[in-house]
């Protein structure tokens, strides 16, 4: 087996990102950090037309995480799920990069305690571990309490060791605390609905992005 090292993982994070946010950003970042690898990679998902919302495509949504991570050389965009023409199912896209970087090197997805604790409604999950570690951060308001399904995933697959993660290409499950950020896409699209700024809460580009194409704006019907 080829050496693995802590450059080799490839540590990704999805999510609709509908807008991205600093939540986003900053745990991408601090993951990064942490792990010591070069890049942390934004995946946005394609959001079938009929639930997109109104006047917000993929495209859009794409177009705002390469605004935000355009001056922030550790992190990246990748665009495979907004380009394809299969639904966004992370087992698709975990079989992807899978295939693209080979079977040796640890592959990470990063998830938010809230999307974790819903991990067993995703299209197999039970076989994500096969292609990928899942790194667990913590999200503001969501407390860790699993139902026997997950507390079994969890006895099969966690590991509270960075180094078992990096010298290993996946199967386990590591949760780690970073910065609290109590930040979220729904209430950046509550306040600009409300005709109320939510600067500060994302980057500038992606803030300006959104007033350019009047995004989350409800229209007056008048
Ligand atoms: P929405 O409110 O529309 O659901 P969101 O803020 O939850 O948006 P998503 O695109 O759904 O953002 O989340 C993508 C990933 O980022 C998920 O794994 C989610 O748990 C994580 N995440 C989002 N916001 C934060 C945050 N503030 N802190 C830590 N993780 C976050
Ligand atoms: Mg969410």
């Amino acid at each position: 087996m080829t050496a693995t090292g802590p450059a080799d993982a490839l540590v990704f994070m999805g999510g609709t990102f509908d807008p991205v946010h600093n939540g986003h950003l900053r745990t991408a970042l601090e993951i990064q950090q942490w792990m010591g690898v070069e890049q942390v990679c934004l995946i946005p998902s394609k959001v079938p037309v009929h639930r997109e919302q109104p006047g917000c495509s993929s495209e859009q949504r794409l177009a705002m995480v390469g605004l935000a991570v355009e001056h922030e050389p550790a992190l990246r965009v990748d665009a495979r799920e907004v380009l394809s023409d299969q639904p966004s199912y992370s087992l698709l896209t975990l079989q992807s990069l899978r295939a693209e970087i080979g079977p040796a090197r640890p592959l990470c997805m990063v998830l938010g305690m809230d999307a974790y604790l819903g991990l067993a409604s995703w299209h197999g999950w039970e076989q994500l571990p096969d292609y990928c570690h899942i790194i667990v951060v913590c999200r503001p308001g969501y407390v860790y309490e699993p139902d026997e399904r997950m507390r079994r995933f969890l006895r099969a697959h966690e590991t509270r060791s960075l180094g078992t993660v990096l010298g290993l290409p996946c199967g386990h499950v590591l949760m780690h605390e970073l910065t609290p950020l109590s930040i979220s896409a729904t209430q950046i699209r509550q306040l600009v609905a409300k005709g109320l700024s939510p600067r500060y809460l994302c980057p500038d580009p992606v803030w300006h992005y959104m007033q350019q194409h009047k995004l989350y704006v409800i229209e007056e019907d008048s």
